[in-house]
């Protein structure tokens, strides 16, 4: 069977299918009281139930880890839904579990009806907090998975599954739903385990104890695989391991190129908890926190405390690595629902990440607060999104100076050499490069939204996405201006854009004096590799070809060729 290939690596394993609750059939009562009280005594034990998941997890994973039981508390705790449960109850006289159903039902709906797609992935939360209270109704037990070498068949798997699942027992999941952007996808990415994700009538076609094999690569699924295959995939899973072992040799070598010349590769992250990936990856810094993640999953803002601690994690873990946060990047593709940005026609064009901040100074100036606080425990930069005038930098530093001004007056300590840097992922900054590296300690620039900017195509769009192209030499003059109007005017220039790990492009980017690269932990080592492959002297006459030619085909045909590696 094929689906969608979510996260790379082979996973070869035992099959173990994700129990389903079966539907409650229509049943009627006759004690309304006697049915409610079981409903109350559901959500209690419901509740009870995530609480110590909750502490659980934080105690083990850290804070970041227990959101989504927080979240679901929440959910848990509006009383529109007990009151939808008990009121058809009261009215059709049936029974709780069926209520249950028929509510949650209800409100799966409404939330897979709403145009933001924000709130129709809330549809899986409801769904799973539905089971939940149908578990408590019917007296099951809620226990994770047992025993190892593990692969995870489900129809869905819900946020609260995935937060249940041990690293070690997995070698993969797959799913009969979902894409590779569903949350089931990010876990697996971050836990590292193979994924697939919809291949439709996958629970059907196996059962628990069927040998199977995930290629997180292709997508394709085989169950019970003949002996042939199965020792194929043996062969190309140790193959797979032996290549990202032997990549450890790199681990703790510098970033030079075979004639020694220094650049900076780090790590992109977005949590905490990212942090230990980064060090096992080789990572000499964070190029890019996405802060905005730390605001996600959640039905307010985090406050200066929460931020505070987070930041002072990062910080802490990095020890005395550099490390870059980025102001929140609201809007955009990254919605983050209780911020009541309104639906725009063009949400990557709006009101959005800096321009929203400039306005909701008072959260603005909470994350400053919560980063200039954390200041004292690492070495923080600070970098602000989406600019693409002096006076954005010049507005944002001066809420900067008065946050600073206030910790002052309140005799609370921070390191006042704090680096403020901007993105630079419009093309209006890359093109002003000049003119704003006066303002400014460094440049990161953000390739991911630059190209789509430059080229006029939406970085989301799945029909025009042979047009997003890295290898526009529209893309590469703006990236190459960039980097020369920063070293011109004294600045370190970074990138933290996926072109970073590029591994045909983050080449001739040392040779445009590129100094620092930020990238996913899985491709900071194969970057150490590639850049100690080859000469400054050869890569500037590879970019000088680069430069010369007219299309995007020729750029990428050319590099193909000339890099083996
Ligand atoms: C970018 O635009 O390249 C970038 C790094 O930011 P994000 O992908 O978070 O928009
Ligand atoms: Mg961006």
């Amino acid at each position: 069977m094929r689906g969608i290939g979510a996260s790379d690596g082979y996973g070869i394993g035992k099959v173990v299918v994700k129990k389903e609750l079966s539907v409650p059939k229509k049943a009627y009562i006759e004690d309304v009281e006697a049915e409610i009280q079981k409903i109350e005594n559901a959500f209690i034990a419901a509740e009870k139930d995530l609480e110590s998941e909750y502490e659980q997890k934080v105690e083990t994973l850290g804070k970041e880890h227990g959101e989504i039981f927080k979240a679901h508390i929440a959910m848990l705790q509006d009383p529109e839904l007990k009151k939808t449960i008990c009121d058809l109850v009261e009215k059709e006289k049936v029974t709780a579990t069926y209520s249950t159903q028929m509510a949650i039902d209800q409100f799966v709906a409404v939330f897979q009806s709403m145009d933001n797609e924000y709130f129709r992935e809330r549809a899986l939360d409801i769904k799973d907090i539905g089971v939940r209270i149908l578990k408590k109704l019917l007296n099951i037990s809620d226990s994770g998975f047992e025993g190892e070498g593990l692969v995870i068949v489900a129809k869905d798997l819900t946020p609260s599954d995935t937060a249940k699942i041990d690293k070690k027992q997995i070698e993969g999941f797959i799913t009969a739903i979902g894409g590779s952007t569903s949350h089931s996808a990010i876990i697996a990415r971050t836990l590292g385990v193979p994924a697939i994700m919809g291949v439709s009538g996958i629970v059907e076609a196996v059962k628990d104890g069927d040998i199977i094999i995930v290629d997180g690569f292709t997508g394709d699924v085989f169950i019970n695989p003949t002996k042939e295959l199965l020792h194929e995939y043996e062969l190309k899973k140790v193959e797979y391991e032996a290549k990202k072992k032997e990549l450890m040799i790199y681990k703790e070598q510098p970033s030079v190129t075979k004639d020694g010349h220094h650049i900076e590769i780090g790590a992109n992250i977005a949590s905490p908890d990212d942090v230990e990936p980064a060090l096992e990856n080789g990572a000499e810094g964070v190029g890019l926190f996405r802060s905005e993640f730390i605001f996600m999953n959640r039905t307010e803002a985090p406050n200066e405390t929460e931020q505070y601690i987070a930041y002072k994690a990062v910080l802490e873990g990095m020890g005395k690595r550099p490390v870059v946060i980025r102001t929140l990047d609201a809007g955009g593709d990254k919605k983050i629902p209780y911020l009541n940005i309104p639906e725009e026609m063009n949400p990557f064009l709006g009101y959005r990440a800096i321009r929203y901040c400039l306005v909701e100074t008072d959260l603005f100036k909470v994350q400053l607060r919560a980063l200039m606080r954390a200041s004292v425990f690492g070495n923080l930069k600070i970098m602000f999104p989406m600019i693409s005038s002096v006076e954005e930098i010049r507005n944002s530093k001066k809420i900067l100076d008065e946050v600073k001004s206030e910790l002052d007056a309140e005799g609370i300590a921070y390191d006042p050499n704090v680096e403020v840097g901007i993105m630079i992922e419009i093309p209006a900054a890359a093109v002003i490069s000049d003119v704003l590296a006066k303002e400014v300690d460094f440049f990161s620039i953000g390739t991911n939204d630059l190209i789509q900017y430059t080229t006029a195509v939406d970085r989301m769009n799945e029909n025009i996405k042979a047009l997003y192209t890295p290898y526009h030499p529209a893309v590469l003059r703006l990236v190459h201006t960039t980097i020369k109007n920063g070293n011109a005017g004294g600045i370190w220039v970074g990138m933290c854009g996926s072109v970073a790990g590029n591994p045909l492009i983050f080449p001739i980017l040392i040779a445009m004096g590129l100094h620092e690269f930020s990238m996913s932990p899985g491709q900071i080592l194969k970057s150490r590799k590639i850049a100690s492959l080859y000469t400054l002297e050869y890569l500037n006459e590879v970019l000088a070809h680069v430069l010369s030619l007219g299309t995007a085909e020729e750029v990428e045909t050319y590099l193909k060729a000339t890099f083996t590696h």
